[in-house]
């Protein structure tokens, strides 16, 4: 039986192109090798959105020169993010790669996989899914934030039509996925390229139609084209979740122009309002920057009232790293010592745990409804509509079961249960 692994990193966006092209696998015949080293075809989905990534990727691709080196027969691709126009260059550097793949561009592989298992049926269907999916809906960016390599690599939006979506959803819905989120850099602008226009509400709607398929989430949104008209749909569409992925990624007017982000803090404020106010149980999550070039302590006191003042459910913080390339690398000095960018770090981190921290705790004694993922440690986990992390025991198996769990413990990161038959109060 041939068989494939897969090795990824970044973005959901890699992430879903993974779990498709693993599935696209499968139904050609392959397995998931249990070793890296037992595989016949080896796929590097790369990420270089920061320096780190782009340094794991060449970590591993240097580990892969000695496994092609003892078994010449395997079948090495690299593709995403790292395999833009330079292909040649990349050519030259890893002669030992068979394939370069353009972000999602996976046909020139399946032929060739498909060559090699020449004898299995395309009819042989994928082995155990999970019961969550990701579903690529736009690719690519158009906004070019400054510090932001994702334009320059994943090229211009192009969104895919909603009919096809749909066919994809009722396809892993089919198969018993029962929560999708859907993806792309900015899912807000979803279908501006589309010759009827449509937007990502439209899609919600459709969507929200398919049988068996009980969540649909959305990431991330650009706060400059969140419309009111998505807001109401996530209001109103019974099987859209109350959880939107906001970044902020500053509190600063100055800093948010230098970083060409298209808003300001009181109209990033606003909308806040505006989304509670539609949605009273919504969860928010947003992004933050910290020690962008020349970002003063005044400009950072004023990320951290934003932060104080608006109290997200979760808060993903950064630190300001060169990506070379970028509008930020070309025209800004990296000026905010690694020492004072840690100082930042944490003190949004502290801040955050506290809030998450009373966030959560008001939900103590409430029964909500979790979408079981898996078990670890002996315990089932899942996350509620909101997008909570919750824990709790069963002899049953629960995997893929919607359950009502009674929150008995809470922390800044996760909740702790009980199974309940009783209604939810979410
Ligand atoms: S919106 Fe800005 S940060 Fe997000 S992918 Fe596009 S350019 Fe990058």
């Amino acid at each position: 039986m041939a068989s494939y692994h897969i090795w990824t990193i970044g973005c959901q966006m890699n992430q879903a192109d993974s779990e498709q092209l693993a599935a696209n696998l499968e139904r050609l015949g392959y397995q998931p090798a249990p070793e890296i080293e037992k595989a016949d075809l080896i796929v590097l989905n790369t990420c270089v959105v920061r320096q780190s990534a782009e340094n794991r990727v060449l970590g591993k691709l240097d580990s892969l020169k000695e496994l092609k080196r003892l078994s010449p027969n395997t079948v090495v691709a690299l593709a995403g993010c790292m395999v833009d126009s330079g292909v040649d260059q990349l050519k030259h550097r890893f002669p030992y790669v068979d394939l370069f793949l353009k972000p999602g561009q996976f046909n020139e592989l399946l032929e060739l996989a498909k060559a090699r298992a020449p004898k299995v049926s395309d009819s042989v269907t994928a082995s155990a899914h999970s019961p969550t999916a990701f579903v690529t809906i736009i690719e690519g960016c158009d906004n070019f934030c400054s510090y932001c390599i994702v334009p320059y690599r994943r090229g211009r939006e192009k969104s895919h039509p909603i009919a096809e979506l749909r066919c994809q959803v009722e396809s892993l819905a089919e198969r018993g996925v029962k929560e999708i989120t859907l993806l792309g850099q900015n899912v807000d602008s979803y279908g501006h390229d589309l010759p009827e226009k449509p937007g990502l509400s439209d899609l919600l709607q459709e969507l929200n139609s398919i049988e068996g398929l009980a969540r649909i989430r959305f990431l991330t949104s650009h706060p400059k084209d969140m419309s009111p008209k998505l807001i109401q749909a996530v209001a109103s569409l019974e099987k859209v979740c109350e959880h939107i992925s906001l970044p902020v990624q500053a509190g600063d007017d100055k800093i948010l122009q230098a970083m060409g982000r298209g808003y300001t803090a009181q109209y990033y404020r606003q909308l806040v309002e505006q989304i509670r106010q539609a949605i009273p149980t919504v969860a928010i999550a947003t992004d933050v920057i910290v020690g962008f070039p020349g970002e003063t302590e005044e400009q950072f006191r004023h990320t951290i009232e934003l932060l104080s003042g608006l109290r997200f459910d979760t808060v993903h913080v950064a630190a300001y790293s060169v990506r070379p390339g970028t509008l930020a690398a070309k025209k800004l000095k990296d000026n905010i010592s690694l020492f004072e960018k840690r100082r930042r770090l944490q003190q949004v981190e502290e801040l955050q745990s506290q809030i998450a921290s009373e966030i959560n705790a008001r939900l103590l004694g409430h029964t909500l409804e979790v979408l079981v993922e898996g078990k670890k440690k002996g315990k089932w986990y899942g996350r509620t509509r909101t997008d909570k992390l919750v824990f709790f025991e069963n002899d049953a198996n629960c995997l893929g079961q919607l359950v009502n769990v009674e929150v008995k413990k809470t922390s800044p990161w996760a909740l702790q249960g009980l199974p309940r038959t009783s209604p939810i109060s979410n």
